[in-house]
């Protein structure tokens, strides 16, 4: 017998597993709805202009590629945390504030999980009702229990802040939450400014770990109204761990572009934390790549290339509002008779658009239109071009 005979098949990640059954889908009408990434209306994923010229200014010059410190490129780190808690912010002032680079929001996220579980080895996990599907296997690969928080309301399409409420406050003290800071993934609900301030309560008063989850900056309301909740859990004065992603900001997916950033209690607790999470980073790919860290670094430090940035993005956001509003539109014209006008009140990058499984199954079966089984579309992968067959063929099966 070998090492190996006894290993059973892993299940197929079930949103690449639909990439896959997308590639070999010979009709030439397909659109695939159900990644989460963001085309432009030529359904092309974009190289930013500013991502662009800080590319081309790095390759001319001709720069060694030595290895970085084991917490990231000092400029990266610096924009990466005034982002999130703003140029002002006095916990940075303060020296409280720690941020190393990461491979992307996954690797954030999976740092954080171990120096949380090197601190509070017993700790619940709490996630969103729907999150992310990795978030539970990350933390639960991190050795961590995993339970839900009420999030999604089926029948208003929209939030239900009750529940979540009350299910973070039966959470045993020092669990982790994990929040989705902004355009949620993958229902699109947000919470409102108010109801942002009395998660914050809650969380401070139940003496919860917050875990900001924060992956679509900019695709909200812009950089700095899409920070609103990071910035609220800072005015309480909360100890806090954020990851951030920069993987769709700067559509550089495959460059793993990311940041975990950890709120402290003093100056001297950062230097400890830093130091043993060093050591979790260290022991698990020593440091990070230099090449799109140097790229996100050279823009979120220049001025001009900043500004381009926030216009690109500000492009970015306002397609998305757009196929948003036509989608509405084209469903009531094609004979929806529901009001689907909750698509337009949900950000980022996705929608639950309100499909269940078998009309899901209906649209890639006879349509050749490819959408997650929960009903998850990517209305960053509509454009111009294929809006109208998207729409009637949604309309047709949920009618
Ligand atoms: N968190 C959330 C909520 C996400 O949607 C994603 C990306 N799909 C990530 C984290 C991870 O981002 P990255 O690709 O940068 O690892």
């Amino acid at each position: 017998s070998t090492l190996f005979q006894a290993v059973e098949l892993a299940p197929r990640d079930p949103i690449l597993g639909l990439n896959e059954q997308f590639n070999a889908d010979p009709r030439s009408t397909k659109v695939n709805l159900g990644v989460g990434v963001y085309y432009d209306d030529n359904g092309k994923i974009p190289l930013l202009a500013a991502v662009h010229q800080a590319e081309v200014a790095r390759v001319q010059l001709a720069a060694a590629r030595g290895y970085l410190p084991i917490e990231g490129i000092a400029g990266y780190n610096k924009g990466a945390q005034e982002l999130v808690l703003g140029k002002n912010s006095p916990l940075i002032g303060a020296g409280r504030v720690l941020t190393m680079q990461a491979l992307g929001g996954t690797g954030a996220l999976k740092i954080g999980a171990d120096f949380i579980k090197q601190l509070v080895p017993d700790a619940k996990v709490a996630i969103s009702d729907p999150s992310w599907e990795n978030h539970r296997a990350l933390f639960e690969r991190a050795g961590f229990e995993v339970v839900n928080y009420p999030y999604y309301d089926a029948v208003t399409h929209g939030l239900n802040f009750k529940g979540m409420i009350e299910g973070l406050r039966s959470l045993p003290q020092k669990s982790v939450v994990v929040l989705h800071a902004c355009c949620h993934n993958p229902t699109g609900v947000d919470l409102t400014v108010d109801q942002w301030r009395e998660v914050a309560q809650v969380v401070k008063a139940s003496n919860l770990i917050p875990f900001l989850d924060i992956a679509y900056q900019g695709f909200g309301d812009g950089l700095e109204a899409d920070a609103s909740a990071v910035r609220l859990f800072a005015d309480l004065d909360m100890t806090m761990f954020i990851s951030s992603s920069f993987s769709k900001s700067f559509s550089l997916y495959g460059e793993r572009v990311g940041a975990l950033t950890i709120v402290t209690g003093s100056q001297d607790e950062s230097s400890r934390v830093l130091s043993q999470v060093k050591r979790v980073i260290r022991t698990n790919y020593s440091n990070p790549p230099t090449h799109g860290g140097t790229i996100v670094s050279t823009v979120l430090n220049n001025p001009e290339l900043f500004a381009l940035w926030d216009k690109e993005l500000a492009g970015m956001r306002d397609r998305i509002r757009l196929m948003r509003k036509q989608l509405v539109e084209k469903l009531t014209q094609y004979g929806v008779k529901e009001d689907c006008s909750y698509v337009m009140k949900q950000r980022g990058m996705f929608s639950f658009s309100g499909m269940t499984a078998p009309q899901v199954e209906r649209l890639r079966a006879e349509h050749g239109i490819y959408a997650v089984s929960t009903g998850r579309i990517c209305v960053a992968a509509l454009n111009s071009k294929n809006i109208d067959t998207v729409a009637k063929a949604m309309a047709e099966v949920m009618k």
